[in-house]
């Protein structure tokens, strides 16, 4: 039986805590420097060990090409990947690694077993870089017992220190690579997440780069050397800004020596010039701070207090912005460095509700009123710093777009249901779902998780289906997507398949893009009554109807054919591609003769011109105006069609009889009864229901 720990997994820094079984106090576990928090850094040697921490950094300051730092930035990137020593590793397995030897370190230092976890990420993390975080805990031989945010586990830190009113809190975490802003509502009891934003590539880093490119600019200007053009140089200059940057926060002005090539010289620069030159890394942070306040409808004045959290908060002028806007200096008792990782570990000992765990190994808590005491132990609720949505179709039709299904800042755990009405023409339908992090409307402009591919679809009778689609946030903030058919009640198979290289489609219009040789085939069969009781005005507003119907139509997709009936059926035009002669056979179709009376049936005409199954999608569009003597044949015929996959549609104006249109289309939503100043339009939206290849479940 282990312990559980609680493991701040930082970009530049790590920290491990535990609850120290006397006090039922958060502590760190210090490394085997006595120091509290451990680079984030390893170096792989030759004879296959691998250095990490301290040592790791020690071998990066002299340059070791087989030193790595910083991948926590490139966690759930597919294109990352460093090749040392002739293997190849991405970040999660870098972190896998670091984790590994976090945990076994905090062993010797502890003596005890560590068996759970809770890692913390940066609140703005997405799907992708939570489950890579998951997946690394695994690896490393950790169960991950929850993953949380930074600033979450800053404010249970924060809650060690009791008191008695309820406070709005805004906790502003800067560290090496990450920043995140977070509000929260903290009383004895709750910890309470309002809202979350963040940038995950802005951090200390970004303030070393502008040192270091001031540093080389001025030695530049006073030497006529540019240090930039050497790589080796580039490297020590990045670990001199980092110590100036440190030096800066207490010291006006540093004067920084830099030897290069013969030429010993110094650079001067003054807390005023950092500050102005790295204007616009905290000008970030103020916009991200204020459009968080926004999207919760908040303003300075509500907020109690702001407790900072992370290594680059030490600088002068971000703890100068924090008081200026806050009107008063940030809230103490909490450290910086250690505040993520005592949390962390608060957490790893209790539910979500608060309630002590039984420790495992029975080691630590003290017991009141009968209970493990956890000191800090509350209630938390999280949210999600980024909207869940999926590609969709504008509802103009005009473009692709994110459909927004959970709302960032939604309480998570979050779930959602969306129906998607679907046409099951055949055995082994699929439908795919794209899903989205983000907020804009564009959906290249998000992260695109996965494509999610449901699988195992029941053709339904009539083929109107409705698959329900369930998106979820877990309270780790990890994605999850389920299905199930409505008709059959069954859970449908959901397969996660990578999101292919190229999306660019989706900035095309979505009748370009299924124009673009992915749009099915199609053959249209248009079934006319010419019968006595259709003679002049019905006939012209017809024939009017179907010249339209072939203008919506797509000429590079599709195929026309024409039959007209009453006693006699006529196959008057065969399928055709050539519209030109479609809409000349149609402006001739009132002097074709087949009859006056309703004798005959146009659905062994039609089946015979569809049957070889050229196109992906068949139509049979049949117009009439009255009922036929021969109802039964008919049908008979129509559901020789229907068992084919031909779909009828059945239009009737007139006195024609809708039960009987009814039993003729393949579905009741493709029977209608219009009068013949509405056949135009509902040409179009038959024209419409074809192109989108649709379902068209209220088309008609
Ligand atoms: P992370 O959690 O991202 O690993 P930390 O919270 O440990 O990061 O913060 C590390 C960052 O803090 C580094 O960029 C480091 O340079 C910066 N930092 C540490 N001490 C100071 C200081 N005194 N002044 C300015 N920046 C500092
Ligand atoms: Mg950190």
């Amino acid at each position: 039986m282990g312990i559980r720990v609680g493991i701040d997994l930082g970009t530049t820094f790590s920290a491990v805590a535990r609850i120290d079984p006397g006090t039922g106090k958060p502590v760190v576990i210090k490394n085997s420097f006595g120091a509290a928090i451990t680079p984030s850094v390893l170096c792989f040697r030759q004879d296959g060990s691998v250095l990490f921490g301290e040592d790791a950094k020690n071998m990066q300051a002299v340059g070791d090409p087989n030193a790595v730092a910083f991948f926590k930035r490139s966690m759930g990137k597919d294109m990352f990947s460093v090749d040392i020593l002739g293997k190849s590793y991405d970040a999660t397995d870098l972190s896998a690694i670091l984790l590994r030897e976090l945990k076994e370190e905090a062993q010797r230092q502890t003596g005890e077993t560590i068996e759970g976890a809770v890692i913390t990420v940066p609140a703005y993390f997405t799907h992708k870089e939570r489950s890579a975080t998951i997946e690394a805990g695994r690896r490393a031989g950790l169960e991950v017992i929850a993953i949380i945010n930074e600033p979450t586990a800053a404010a249970f830190a924060y809650g060690l220190t009791e008191r008695a009113e309820e406070q709005t809190v805004l906790i502003y975490d800067l560290g090496g690579g990450t920043f995140d802003v977070t509000l929260a509502r903290i009383n004895r009891k709750e910890i309470r997440i309002l809202g979350s934003d963040g940038n995950h590539e802005l951090g200390g880093k970004d303030w070393d780069d502008c040192i270091a490119r001031y540093l080389a600019g001025e030695f530049l200007e006073s030497y006529g050397v540019d240090l930039t053009e050497d790589p080796e140089m580039v490297a020590s200059l990045l670990v001199t800004a980092e110590s100036v940057k440190k030096q800066l926060t207490s010291r006006d002005q540093v004067s920084v020596p830099i030897a290069y090539q013969g030429i010993r010289g110094t650079v001067e620069i003054t807390e005023e010039i950092f500050e102005s030159i790295s204007q616009f890394l905290l000008g970030t942070t103020k916009d991200v701070t204020q459009r968080l306040l926004e999207s919760v409808e908040m303003t300075w004045a509500q907020v109690d207090g702001v407790i900072l959290v992370g290594g680059s908060t030490r600088m002068r002028m971000i703890r100068d912005y924090v008081t200026e806007m806050c009107g008063k200096p940030p809230l103490g008792g909490v450290n910086v460095d250690e505040a993520v990782a005592l949390g962390a570990a608060i957490r790893a000992n209790i539910t979500e509700k608060g309630e002590a765990v039984p420790a495992l190994g029975g080691l630590f808590g003290r017991r009141k009123g009968g209970g493990l005491l956890i000191q800090g132990a509350k209630a938390v609720s999280d949210v999600t710093a980024h909207s869940l949505g999926m590609i969709s179709i504008s509802p103009d039709g005009e473009e692709y777009i994110n459909s927004v299904i959970i709302r960032k800042n939604t309480q998570i755990p979050a779930a959602n249901t969306k129906p998607f009405h679907l046409r099951t023409r055949s055995k082994g339908n699929e439908l795919e779902v794209y899903v989205l992090q983000g907020e804009f409307r564009r959906p290249l402009d998000n992260t695109i998780l996965h494509k999610y591919v449901i699988s195992k679809i029941q053709r339904t009778d009539p083929p109107n289906s409705v698959i329900e689609v369930t998106y979820q946030y877990t309270a780790d903030g990890v994605v999850q997507v389920s299905a199930r058919q409505k008709e059959t009640g069954k859970t449908l198979p959901v397969k996660v398949e990578p999101v292919p290289e190229d999306m660019s489609w989706t900035d095309l219009s979505p009748r370009e893009h299924q124009g673009g040789g992915k749009a099915p085939a199609v053959d249209v069969v248009l079934a006319i009554d010419l019968s006595g009781s259709m003679c002049g005005d019905p006939t012209r507003k017809a024939i009017a109807a179907m010249q339209d119907f072939v203008d919506q139509m797509d000429e590079d997709t599709a195929r026309i054919g024409i039959v007209a009936f009453a006693d006699q059926v006529r196959e008057v035009l065969p399928l055709t591609g050539d519209f030109g002669r479609v809409r000349q056979v149609i402006s001739g179709l009132a002097e074709v003769d087949v009859g006056v009376c309703n004798e005959a049936q146009p659905f062994t005409a039609a089946y015979g011109m569809l049957r070889k199954r050229e196109s992906d999608v068949r139509y049979i569009v049949v117009l009439t105006d009255g009922c036929w003597s021969n109802i039964s044949y008919a049908v008979d015929a129509a559901e020789r069609c229907h068992r084919s996959e031909m779909e009828v549609m059945a239009l009737g104006f007139g006195s024609a009889d809708y039960d009987f249109l009814k039993k003729i289309a393949s579905t009741d939503d493709f029977a209608a009864l219009t009068d013949l100043s509405q056949l135009g339009s509902t040409f179009s939206k038959i024209a419409q229901a074809i192109g989108e290849g649709s379902a068209g479940l209220s088309v008609l």
